[in-house]
């Protein structure tokens, strides 16, 4: 087969289906989820299962330091820099099937599919594997690509620590992917994620494909605000120092700001004391979370939070400290890679959109190494991190297709 037969290479969507279907056998929940947490045992089976598969297709397994693996398939000129996909395999403690699996048995059945037509690319192709993604036993998420994308130190990652105090070079060690090879510090040609959307806008779009252009950038803040305590009977309401009303008024703000195009702003958490309900409550603690896909929109809201903050202070005599304490710059995706995605969806004739990604991706850090672009799907009533998480087996097909000609595209041009 030649490139010109590119355009007319099929996944197979019932091979995929299926694979993903077996891997959440591997950690399933009786409500027909998944836990597969990072770097435990049912994590090894997952890996071990993948590795079998790439191996069947003759790809060549690499591992590094951090645990992510790379299945590599030759191309026709071997130094040209790989083409990658990939995701995770680790999961919420109450995750579902498709969250992470399907980047990478999307990939997987990439590599089965140019297998079976023995074609052959131009760069080579790998899928990766990225160690410990979902963060909810070694915090922070993410962390592997992380190391790969230059973002933390190889150190960091292995010293990062489970509630129960072990380690994750421990963890790594002990489930056999502490891998030899360096983490990142080569070039790759592109890199495209396939994923669920976690959220509702393509279904009720009706659109098959999602062609992500960004994932959004966050300002996550810790606020306390500081009145007075005081008797709910005898203090007239003119002159109260109420602390949660700072905070309330301050709710009312962040949703008025967080309403522009693209914009978010949750808050999640109010701890007002003492917690009596007879007295003026004097301090507050409360967390704010905003998020946008423009770094310059993403300031202007910290502006004005912290400007309407200052103000309802003065105006109800209260003290209040802001405190930043994480900062995740927005990553737009690369313009070629975005363009690959989106004329592959156009050539196949598939419904499809622009959409910014309002959650964290592996994708977000190998973006800072190499040009990267992301696929998304529907999923059921947008539901994630769940373990009814659902999504339909033509839109699962529809994504892997769409990789597969993004890739193609990316690796012989
Ligand atoms: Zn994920």
């Amino acid at each position: 087969m030649n490139a010109g037969d590119a355009a007319n290479l099929r996944i197979d969507g019932d091979r995929l289906w299926s694979s993903l279907m077996e891997m959440a056998q591997i950690g399933a929940t009786e409500k027909g989820g998944v836990c597969r947490i990072a770097l435990t045992d049912l994590d090894r089976q997952g890996r071990d299962l993948f590795v079998h598969w790439c191996r069947a297709v003759g790809c060549e397994i690499r591992i590094d330091q951090v645990g992510n693996i790379f299945a590599r398939r030759p191309g026709r000129d071997p130094h040209r820099p790989a083409i990658m996909t990939g995701s995770h395999l680790d999961t919420q403690p109450t995750g579902g099937k498709f969250d992470g699996a399907y980047g990478v048995l999307a990939g997987l059945e990439v590599l089965r599919t140019l297998h079976d037509a023995g074609y052959e690319t131009e760069a080579p192709i790998e899928v990766a594997v990225w160690t410990n993604e979902e963060g909810c036993r070694f915090a922070p998420a993410m962390v592997a690509s992380g190391v790969f994308g230059g973002v933390f130190d190889v150190d960091y990652a292995l010293s990062r620590r489970d509630p129960d105090g072990v380690t994750f070079g421990e963890a790594l060690r002990a489930i056999g992917y502490a891998g030899p090879e360096p983490v990142g510090g080569r070039k790759i040609g592109g890199f495209f994620e396939a994923h669920i959307e976690q959220g509702p806008i393509l279904e009720r779009e009706r659109r098959q494909i999602g062609v992500v252009t960004a994932a959004q950038g966050k300002r996550w803040y810790e606020i306390h605000w500081a009145g007075m305590e005081s008797h709910a009977g005898t203090t007239p309401m003119e002159g109260r120092r109420d602390a949660l009303l700072g905070a309330a008024l301050l709710i009312a703000e962040a949703r008025r700001i967080g309403s522009r195009p693209d914009g978010r702003a949750t808050v999640g958490v109010i701890d007002s004391k003492p917690q009596s309900r007879n007295t003026i409550p004097g301090r507050v603690f409360m967390t704010l979370d905003f998020r946008h896909p423009d770094d310059a929109e993403l300031t202007r809201m910290d502006v004005a939070m912290r400007e309407a903050a200052a103000r309802i202070a003065a105006e109800n005599r209260l003290d209040v400290t802001i405190e930043q304490i994480w900062y995740f710059p927005p990553t737009p995706f690369d313009d070629a890679c975005v363009s690959s995605v989106r004329n592959a969806a156009e050539r196949a004739g598939l419904l499809h959109m622009n959409i910014v990604s309002g959650a964290g991706h592996d994708a977000c850090y190998v973006a800072k190494v190499a040009p990267t672009g992301m696929i998304f799907v529907p999923c059921r009533d947008g539901i994630s991190h769940n373990e009814i998480e659902d999504a339909d087996k033509a839109d699962i097909a529809a994504g892997c297709q769409i990789l597969l000609q993004a890739m193609l595209e990316r690796a012989n041009t």
